[in-house]
């Protein structure tokens, strides 16, 4: 760990290192990601803890998760981190996230590769923010699909990527983790729906009853 680091910050650090390798775990048995696929970041003050890259989430160590800095450059930690780093820096700098998880999973992608966004079928999609935009297609780990995930995200708690997957933001890996487990959730039963008939869409109306009636308690 880097010498400046004062002793707070290292154990802050070596707390968010083993709960990346918690939820890439969690993240794998769940069948949210397979193999390499996906990864997952948490920040603490100028820091980011992120995967690396190439190394399948459930086989994690905490020792195997690089620390960098809010430029990407490497303050701890020998593997290379992730390939998605541009994408998960540019989500702290643009929002106050302190956490970020990109997954492949299924649902996700279906709704990903067929559609721009995903319509308010259910009233939890107003825990993400309300209907989930599809950013635009670009190469995995470029900074032109950080740009698209940005633009994409924006009043949101989550983005889907074309042709690729699904990134939620949250105030810590739990947030994150279970804004990834809802979208999942409700592209599965979009996209069920949609095998049975045509899924009704909620109204302005209706979804601003439910933010209503949520505000009564
Ligand atoms: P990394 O193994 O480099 O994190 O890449 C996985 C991925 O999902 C790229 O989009
Ligand atoms: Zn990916």
């Amino acid at each position: 760990m880097d010498e400046h680091l004062d002793k707070q910050s290292t154990e802050q650090v070596e707390a968010l290192r083993r709960e990346l390798c918690e939820y890439g775990r969690r993240a794998a048995a769940l069948g949210l990601v397979i193999g390499t696929s996906g990864n997952l970041s948490a920040r603490e003050g100028d820091l980011v803890v992120v995967t690396p890259s190439g190394v399948a989430l459930d086989r994690l160590s905490p020792e195997d998760c690089p620390v960098i800095d809010l430029r990407g450059r490497v303050v701890a930690g020998t593997r290379k981190p992730s390939s998605e780093t541009p994408m998960h820096l540019a989500l702290y700098e643009a929002t106050g996230a302190r956490a970020v998880v990109h997954t492949h999973s299924v649902f996700a992608t279906v709704v990903a590769t067929t559609m721009t966004e995903l319509p308010p079928i259910h009233y939890n999609t107003l825990l993400l923010g309300g209907a989930v935009r599809v950013a635009p297609y670009a190469t995995y780990g470029t900074p032109e699909l950080a740009r698209n995930v940005i633009a994409a995200i924006e009043g949101r708690q989550a983005a889907l990527m074309a042709n690729h997957g699904a990134v939620t933001i949250g105030g810590g890996l739990e947030q994150a983790f279970e804004a990834t487990r809802l979208l999942e959730w409700l592209c599965e039963v979009y996209v069920r729906a949609l095998g049975v008939g045509r899924p009704t869409v909620l109204t302005e109306d209706q979804l601003t009853a439910v933010v209503e009636r949520a505000l009564r308690g």
